[in-house]
């Protein structure tokens, strides 16, 4: 059994995996919008693996007897002024996310659940992941500046971004 506040950090984590997903299609709404179809498609990709990082979470929570309680999600922001302000928020967001997968980690390690130690190792990877894509993109866009160019070729680029179903879920 998990202990109510590991339950409690953990129903925590769902509603801010898919508070993330909200902000992805948020993002992705956007680039529609402004004729950017490749990042949007980038963004579109990016809500469905929030939306299977939370999934992770409920699985996981169910299959140690715990309760699942789904909480409201809080609103997001629905424009940006530039592809690169939107990444610049990714990256934001994405180390908060780190922040409160390392909280989790140092909770479940602090009552030695070592169950929950072991299924956060692969959100541990995934955030390092998360930071370094958002990161390079930034660096791309940072080079680019308004070079239309530049911004019609990463836009091709991003849109041949495809979406895998997360290893956990997968059974892999
Ligand atoms: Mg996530």
């Amino acid at each position: 059994m998990l202990s109510k506040k590991m339950e409690a950090a953990l129903n925590a984590q769902v509603n801010a995996e898919f508070w993330s997903a909200y902000l992805y299609l948020s993002m992705s709404a956007n680039f529609s919008a402004q004729g950017n179809p490749g990042f949007a498609n980038w963004f579109a990709v990016q809500f469905k693996e929030e939306q299977d990082h939370a999934m992770i979470f409920v699985k996981y929570i169910l299959s140690r007897g715990g309760k699942v309680t789904l909480a409201p999600i809080d609103k997001v922001q629905t424009e940006w002024a530039s592809p690169l302000a939107a990444f610049e928020d990714t990256l934001t967001h994405e180390k908060k996310v780190t922040a409160m997968i390392h909280d989790l980690y140092t909770l479940a390690d602090a009552e030695k659940d070592y169950a929950t130690k072991s299924m956060l190792g692969w959100f541990v990877d995934e955030q390092v992941e998360e930071e370094e894509t958002a990161q390079g993109y930034i660096d791309a866009l940072k080079m680019i500046k308004d070079n239309g160019f530049g911004i019609y070729t990463l836009d091709k680029e991003l849109g041949a971004r495809t979406y895998t179903q997360a290893a956990p879920l997968a059974g892999k």
